[in-house]
């Protein structure tokens, strides 16, 4: 509060000092993210600047957000057409791009007659009208794997196995277990009593570590949850959309299709939306008339984000260009031979490394001094979610530079990592 001791009031008026940004923020904003790594000013492809002037690369992409990276001209292009036609309508009304936009995630997930599509706003909001849609086969409970993330919300947040996240806000919404990832006769002992609505899993845990499921463990979870009349819901929040080279991650696996598939993040390519896809008529039948709603979900702005970047996605032959430079990243990155990396985990460009230590923050932080944005999603993975263009000859330059910065971020520890260091090695698959 003592910053607050010369102006207690904001007025936006003329000569209100602009002072520094970072001290504004603090002042502002609520502190739930913690003090902004940087101030950014600008983007352009898969730079971006910070208001400094400092140029970075951007390997994180808001989040695996900015699928087209920063000021694609197919998005700029479809929002400012869709912007000077129609911005917004309630959905009191329809328009065109949202139905078009339906009909292409319905038609890329291969989905069977009777599928539909709920548009929200944010991969939170599509689990929360999941878990609603859950809760209407009338079934009392609900399981979810550990080390979930679903999001922040109270229904999503019950969905979400991380106790700090959650232990603030209890009591959160009822009836959610958590069963532990990968293992297959904990699952179906859970299931087994024949009451459980849905399970909850994402194909690749992303704020987990970028932990990828095993394709026998999806396998299983598609046959138990099948056996038992239980929804099977993928968040393909962070995975879906092109993400892992396929449109969504659990294409990889023959014969998966889930009964609810969420998505947000690469979808808008930067403008907010998220999505909930229904498969077949029963599940689509769960929600009815009035059960559920959003004023912004499905406006005519982000449909058309979402239709430039599919388009996009399938003009430029970026899934192949996905499955291709994230192969690459793997053989460069095992090529270093680093003693202090263990492993790559995930899928086209949503790539976990592991690492021998839990150095990950350090290494974070030393890659954004030298102009790289990556992020550290636990201690000991570093995490790439670059926009789906990146060339291979960018992403070269910052694994070239990754033996630097770990020695910068552990000065000498490359030479000892030989030694028992005390970590556990990570887990590639659960
Ligand atoms: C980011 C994320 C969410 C939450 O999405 P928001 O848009 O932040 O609400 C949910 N699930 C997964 C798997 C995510 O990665």
């Amino acid at each position: 509060m003592s910053e607050h001791s010369e102006a207690t009031t904001h007025s936006a008026g003329a000569g209100e000092p602009s002072g520094d940004l970072a001290t504004r923020y603090r002042e502002a904003l609520l502190p739930v993210f913690g003090s902004p790594q940087r101030i950014l000013a600008r983007g352009e492809g898969v730079r971006v600047w910070d208001t400094e002037g400092t140029e970075y690369l951007d390997l994180l992409a808001g989040i695996a957000v900015n699928a087209l990276g920063h000021a694609h001209p197919a998005i700029l292009a479809a929002l400012t057409k869709q912007a000077q036609t129609l911005g917004h309508v309630s959905n009191f009304f329809a328009s065109a791009p949202q139905i078009e936009l339906a009909e292409k995630l319905l038609t890329l997930a291969a989905a069977p007659a009777g599928s539909g599509v709920f548009f929200a706003n944010s991969g939170t909001e599509a689990n929360e009208a999941a878990f609603k849609l859950a809760r209407r086969t009338g079934r009392p409970r609900i399981l979810a794997l550990t080390s979930s993330f679903h999001g922040r919300t109270m229904g999503a947040l019950a969905l979400t196995a991380k106790e700090s996240y959650r232990a603030p806000f209890e009591p959160l919404p009822g009836g959610v277990e958590f069963v532990p990832a990968g293992d297959e006769d904990a699952l179906a002992a859970a299931l087994a009593p024949g009451d459980v609505a849905a399970v909850f899993a994402e194909p690749i845990q992303g704020e987990a570590g970028v932990r990828p499921l095993s394709v026998p463990y999806l396998q299983a979870l598609r046959r138990l949850t099948r056996e038992h009349g239980t929804l099977l819901i993928l968040d393909e929040v962070q995975t879906g959309m092109g993400r892992t080279g396929h449109w969504f991650a659990h294409q990889a696996v023959d014969g998966l299709q889930p009964d609810v598939m969420t998505l947000a993040k690469g979808l808008g390519g930067g403008f907010p939306i998220g999505a909930m896809v229904t498969f077949g008529r029963e599940v689509h039948d769960l929600l009815q008339p009035g059960q559920h709603g959003t004023t912004f979900g499905g406006n005519p702005l982000a449909s058309a984000a979402g239709l430039a970047v599919i388009g996009t996605l399938l003009e430029d032959g970026l899934l192949e260009h996905v499955r291709e430079t994230g192969e690459h990243v793997r053989a460069e990155v095992a090529a270093l031979q680093h003693p202090l990396i263990t492993e790559v985990r995930g899928a086209g460009l949503l790539l976990g490394i592991g690492l021998a230590r839990p150095l990950a923050k350090e290494v974070a932080a030393a890659a954004l001094e030298a102009g790289f944005i990556v992020n550290a999603p636990d201690e000991s993975t570093l995490r790439l979610a670059p926009p789906l263009i990146i060339t291979a000859a960018d992403l070269d330059t910052f694994i070239a530079a990754l033996p630097g910065l770990l020695e910068q971020a552990a000065p000498g520890a490359a030479t000892s990592a030989a030694a028992p260091s005390g970590a556990a090695p990570t887990q590639g698959e659960h």
